[in-house]
Formats: structure tokens, sequence, C-alpha cells
């Protein structure tokens, strides 16, 4: 008997308690994909396994709807593996630990994986029963989307025929997600050219800053620390006549940065001018900034007398340009969805070297033609200054869709067996739907779950009496989708 056993659905709660006794960790999906063939071939449903261990399982339409348009369900069969300290569970060859409580399944000392393990679970209970109308399904299972999406990036869709997704990773029973962003990474570069400089040198720091994620907290309105650098040293040419070494901040190109630093020189008589403007600023700054980033410092430390390598006066004049000109933060916001932000730019990682600055932006759109045009605007500011921009990491958005018929249909539904309406939402970041609805054009997707508490966490829960309610839902929905 295990634990899970009693639970209601049976057969959800069956399959997920099987899914935790086999590791599957990302990276490490080898024996989970492997499994899921098994069921395929016991329950004599076509199959397909690529090189990434991804797993497509296909099962006809039930009596009545064999001429449905096929439908796609979709989950994840990687997990996060975080662990308590002290915990002796090896995710490379133990199950987990599972426990019920007050109406919670969680994992002793560890995640659950539940996040996506319940859609998996949901997946071969629908496959395992012949009481559940349903039209032909494609149930597609991917791998190591906890690192980066890389199973549904290499996923072969040619073999699919359905343009309609259930995707089943999200954590929020009562919200149907609509909409994600795509994104790309910028990569921009301004050639330097150097010359020694005589002064005195100074370090100017930005630091303390509130900084955050550039998906989930972008609209907040805190502060850049490249831009407010950048702002700074454009005012500061006005009361000193400093060279600058180099500019430096942020470490991600999806964090905002919450600290940056430049190295100057400037004349020995101008130090006095140098702390009044860095004091004058500062007040500045904190007045403007004073709600989002109240801990904001900006401060100069200064050094020896020194010949130091410098930029010229050129360079020197672009590197300020860029940093005061570059676009940052929300763009626009969605005119179809309230509180989106539908187009959004980061300018996450400034660094130095002998003959280059770069600056990375991490660029999001849930319009694929304004990531373009973001993009090309960069590209062509960092030409005339004589720079270029290069572009990796492009992921693809999940774009709104005005007209839906699976949305109507399942806010429909959601109405029917709730009492009210679903929260129809979007969110500015990527999700494996994004490529999907990239690889398959015209694909009409919704995602939705039953609750779960802080995943990725050792508090990870999953809610007994919401993957119920989940599951009647998913099982009505299917059922109309005639
Ligand atoms: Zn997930």
């Amino acid at each position: 008997m295990g634990i899970l056993s009693g639970l209601e659905p049976a057969k959800v709660f069956h399959y997920f308690e099987a899914i935790c006794g086999i590791p599957h960790g990302s990276y490490h999906t080898k024996q989970i994909s492997d499994y899921c063939v098994r069921f395929a071939q016991e329950h004599g449903l076509h199959y397909i396994q690529d090189e990434a261990n991804n797993v497509i399982l296909f099962h006809p339409g039930t009596t009545g709807y064999e001429q449905s348009a096929p439908v796609i369900l979709q989950g994840h069969l990687d997990m996060v593996c975080e662990k308590e300290p002290g915990c002796p569970m090896d995710f490379g060859k133990d199950g987990l630990h599972l426990r019920l409580e007050d109406g919670y399944v969680s994992a002793d000392g560890t995640t659950l994986g539940g996040d996506d393990g319940i859609a998996v679970a949901c997946a071969l209970a629908i496959l395992d029963s012949d009481d559940i109308p349903h039209p032909p399904l494609e149930v597609i299972l991917t791998t190591d989307e906890e690192v980066g999406m890389l199973g549904a990036a290499a996923l072969d869709c040619s073999p699919l025929q359905s343009r309609i997704m259930l995707n089943l990773d999200s954590e929020d029973e009562g919200i149907l997600l609509v909409s994600c962003a795509g994104g790309l990474q910028a990569d921009c570069h301004i050639p330097v050219t150097r010359e020694n400089a005589d002064g005195l040198s100074v370090t100017v720091t930005l630091s303390g800053l509130t900084g955050g994620h550039s998906g989930v907290e972008i609209h907040k309105g805190r502060a850049n620390a490249n831009q407010l650098l950048g702002r700074f040293l454009n005012e500061l040419g006005e009361a000193v006549r400093f060279r600058l070494c180099s500019v430096e901040g942020g470490l991600k190109d999806n964090a905002i940065p919450r600290k940056a630093a430049a190295a100057l020189v400037i004349p020995p008589d101008e130090q006095a001018a140098l702390t009044d403007a860095v004091s004058h600023w500062q007040a500045v700054f904190a007045g403007e900034y004073g709600v989002t980033d109240p801990a904001l410092a900006l401060t100069a430390e200064i050094g020896q007398a020194a010949t130091v390598s410098a930029l010229d006066e050129r360079s020197q004049r672009n590197v300020i340009a860029a940093l005061v000109n570059v676009p940052a933060g929300v763009q626009r916001m969605s005119p179809d969805i309230p509180g989106l932000v539908q187009t959004s730019l980061n300018p996450g990682i400034l660094t130095t070297s002998e003959a280059e600055v770069t600056l990375v932006f991490s660029v999001r759109s849930s319009v694929r033609s304004e990531k373009e045009a973001l993009y090309n605007r960069l590209e062509n500011l960092f030409t005339l200054l004589g720079g270029s921009v290069t572009r990796h990491g492009d992921y693809p958005a999940w774009e709104y869709r005005r007209d839906s018929r699976l949305r109507e249909l399942m806010v429909q539904v959601f109405e029917q067996q709730y009492g009210h309406r679903p929260e129809v939402q979007a969110v500015h970041a990527g999700l494996e739907c994004g490529l999907f609805a990239g690889k398959l054009p015209g694909l009409d997707c919704i995602s939705f779950g039953p609750d779960m508490d802080d995943i990725h966490t050792t508090k990870e829960r999953l809610n007994v009496g919401s993957v119920r309610r989940t599951w009647n839902y998913l099982l009505e929905v299917l059922k109309q989708l005639k």
C-alpha cells in the first residue's frame, strides 16, 4: 500500500506515487522516460522516444470521438532537486519519501516534483482509463524544462497533428495562462582605444539597489545600476574633467543590476568638485528612488596619483552616450491583458576589457515583432557608436490569441464547475508553451494546473483537493472538445 492510496482520483495518485519512486531530476531523465515507454508498450499505445528522453504517447479518440480534432496534453518529466541540509536522500538513485498531511502531499526533506509530476500522472491516468471520453490524444512529456526547456527545444514536432494544447505546468488553480514572453540575449559591443592619462585614481560605486528578476519585477520601477551609473558619468562631465578607465556592473542578463562601478582619473585640483558632485547626485537619486531602492548609495573612493590606461576622448564619449541612451525597463504594457508587461529589456551586465566595453541585455516580449524592433533599435544605436550587436538564446513568444476557441470553452467549463470566472493571465517570462507555439503554427493553448506551494523548494506541497477539482475540470474540457 502506498502512502497516497485511498486518495482520489485514485489513478492520478497511483501514478504520481510511482513517478516519485523513480529518480527524475533534470539531466537524469532516462529512467522516467523509459518508465513511460514501458507504460505505452503495456497499454499497446503508439509512442516516440527521442535522444533527449522526450516521450510522445498517442491514444486514439474514444467512442464517438474518433473523428474529433486531436488534443495535446503536455507536461515535463524532470523535477528540481533540492534537499534540506543533512537530508541523506540521493537524488541519483533514491525515490522520494512522501508525506500526506492536512490535505497536502509533500516529500520528507526534499522537493516533491509536483511540478511537474502531477501532469505526467494525470496524462498516464487518462491513457490508462477506458471510461474517460476524449478526442485523439498526443501526450508530450518533455525533459529538462527546469534547466532551460532543453527537451522541448530539441523535440521534433513533425509527428504531431494537433493544434490544441493543454499544458499542465501551472500551479494556481483558477488561473488560465494564455501567453508568455519570448526573449533573447543581445550582446552590445563598443570598441575602445586607450591612451595613458595622469591624475588621481577614483572609483565611483553605485550600490545597494533592490534589483530583481528582469521578467517578474521589471515593471516595479527599480533603478538599474548600469543605466544610472551612465547617467551619473554624463552629469559628472559638467563638473569634473575626468578620464574614464572602465565601467563594470551586474552579474546576469536577466537580473536587474544592483551594483555598478566606474574607474576614473581626475585632475588633483578637482577632488572637491568630484566629492560635491557625488553627494549632489546621491541626494538626487535618493529622491527619485527612495521608495523602490531605499538603500541606494553613490560613493567615491579617492586613491593615489597615477598614470593609467584610460579610454581616449572619443571612446569615452561613445561609452557614456551608450549608457545614457540605451532603452531599459518596460517598453510597452499589453493592450489585451491588464497589468501584463508586453515588452521590456534589461541591460544586465556591463564589462570593460582592454579593447571594448560590452553591455549584455535580456530582451523580452510576448509579441515577436516588438522583440525584433527592440533588438534592431539596439543594433542601430551601437552601430552608430562604431560597435556591433550579437544575439543568442533566442526563444519564441507564446502570443495572446484574440480569438481562441479553447479559451472560450475552458472559461465556460470553469464557470459551470466553480460558479465563478477563472482569471485569465499571462507571464512576462518564458514557458514551454512558447517553444510549442513557435513549432506548431496556429496552436491554441492554455496552461493550468492544481495548487502547489513553494515549488522548487523543500517546502513544496501539492493540494489534494485542488488536484481532484483540476482533474474533474480537465476531464470535462476533454469531453467537450468533441
Ligand atoms: Zn514546471
